[in-house]
């Protein structure tokens, strides 16, 4: 029983988001073929129901590592049946092939986070990325496997106003959403963004309410300490995959 996370294709991302601590670089194409039985053997052995698989971007990749990350999938759901499986994936530089590669291994979340408003958007992520291509991604995977859960993460702090927090969230649901995390933004070290402002646990609360009662996510974790893999977030998604017999 329990979650884990875990980051597979290494640790050196070929992007360079202005809010992430991650080392940036170019893995000229190494990948461990191991990987995907050496994780699904460490998940087996310690029993966990729920995990989390999320990676680093993956551009010197012909397909992003898309086959890469279903071969973790599926080779986790062979050795621990019925365990549930999200996945937060790279943007696959917004080609869908890659993403029906993942969704074929069967995960029942896929996530990818927006990060931010779309203002901030080339400010705050690399500018390879982008806010119209995020909510592509997943109301594409909403609508080629709707038992399919998505989920989506949004940091605050960076500079937003409450209007275009609301309009982003409004356009993820449009985009077929189901989960979402609002979290504080916070500065991993001084090269990059630094904060603008700290949101109250309140005001958090607020979102967490205009979220679940007003815009219709299934589930919002919000919260100043909340992380896009939320332990305590990750106990009722469970029960949501129950509920919907998903
Ligand atoms: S793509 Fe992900 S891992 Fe890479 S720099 Fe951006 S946030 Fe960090």
């Amino acid at each position: 029983m329990g979650t884990a996370t875990f980051m597979v294709m290494g640790d050196v991302c070929t992007r360079g988001c202005r809010f992430c601590a991650v080392s940036t670089g170019n893995p000229n194409g190494w990948l461990d073929e191991e990987e995907p039985m050496k994780l699904a053997q460490t998940i087996r052995q310690a029993s966990w129901d729920y995990v989390v698989i999320t990676s680093v971007d993956r551009d010197d990749l012909p397909d992003g590592g898309a086959a890469h990350i279903a071969r973790c999938i599926a080779e986790v759901k062979r050795q621990s049946p019925g365990i549930r499986i999200e996945v937060l994936i790279p943007d696959f530089r917004g080609q869908v092939a890659g993403i029906q590669t993942v969704l074929d291994a069967g995960p029942d979340v896929l996530a990818q986070n927006i990060e931010t408003v779309e203002r901030l958007t080339h400010t705050v992520r690399d500018r390879r990325a982008g806010y119209q291509q995020t909510l592509d991604m997943l109301q594409y995977a909403k609508q080629a496997a709707p038992k399919c859960l998505t989920k989506s993460s949004i940091m605050l702090g960076l500079g937003e106003t409450d209007d275009e927090i609301l309009q982003c969230m409004q356009d993820l649901r449009a985009h077929g959403v189901d989960l979402l995390t609002l979290g504080q933004y916070l500065q991993p070290n001084e090269k990059l963004l630094p904060v603008e402002s700290y949101v109250t646990p309140e005001k958090f609360e607020y979102w967490g309410r205009i979220a679940e009662k007003e815009l219709g996510f299934l589930y919002c974790a919000s919260g100043p300490l909340v992380r896009s893999s939320y332990r305590a977030g990750e106990f009722f998604i469970k029960k949501i995959l129950q509920e919907y017999s998903l």
